[in-house]
């Protein structure tokens, strides 16, 4: 599984359609300070479902939208498409090749597509627990990172541990499970009390 391309219109600095093809192996960025490096790594944490502003470098969501220069308008509309080899099935999918595609609109509204077909953010985590991707996975280390895995408490290193041991799809199963019993364990009592009122 590696990243095939990537797909980057309206983003951040990206005002024109940029399209990166990559290949398997190491894929170096190269570029003078400013010229937007961490803008394309920032693009494919967002496609992944990105929602934390300050991880995007962004005050709201929607400053991730090209919002003009002196010389160009501001656009209404932000879109990010990534494309993953999937040859070896990795990814739950059929599919040799998986496209994950996001939009944003200035009004807030945003959009996912898996394979052309709209889907929730939900699906798009979903398809990459404990692959080690996604948004909060250790496939996108940067600045930083590595130091703060390390200084930070051992329950909070853990998840990576879960990740490459492939547990965290059933630590989230596990939590949802919870939450229906709880659910469940309160409508009973609900219906506990109105059959004694009724009695
Ligand atoms: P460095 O090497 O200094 O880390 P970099 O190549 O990683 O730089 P980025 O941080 O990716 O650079 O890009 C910063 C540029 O992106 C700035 O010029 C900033 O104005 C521009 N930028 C960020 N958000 C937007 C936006 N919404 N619209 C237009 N330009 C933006």
């Amino acid at each position: 599984m590696f990243l095939k391309s990537l797909e980057i219109y309206g983003f951040k600095s990206f005002a024109d359609k940029v399209n990166l093809e990559f290949s398997d192996g190491i894929t170096s960025l190269l570029g003078p300070n400013g010229c937007g490096k961490s803008n394309i790594v920032d693009a494919i944490k967002w496609v992944l479902g990105e929602q934390s502003t300050k991880t995007l470098r962004a005050g709201r969501m929607e400053d991730v939208i090209f919002n003009g220069t002196d010389t160009r308008k501001p656009l209404q509309v932000a879109e990010v498409t990534l494309v993953i080899s999937n040859e070896e099935r990795h990814l739950g999918i059929e599919e040799a090749e998986v496209e994950i595609k996001r939009r944003i609109f200035r009004n807030g509204d945003s959009e996912y597509y898996l394979n052309r077909n709209r889907v929730l953010l939900k699906n798009i985590r979903e398809l990459f627990y404990d692959t080690g991707v996604g948004k909060s996975a250790y496939s996108i280390l940067e600045q930083g990172k590595i130091d703060q895995i390390l200084s930070s408490k051992p329950e909070d290193r853990r998840y990576i541990f879960e990740e490459a041991a492939g547990i965290s799809r059933f630590k989230v199963q596990s939590l949802e499970a919870e939450r229906k019993l709880a659910k469940t364990d309160e409508n009973i009592l609900q219906v506990e009390t109105i059959l004694k009122e009724v009695k």
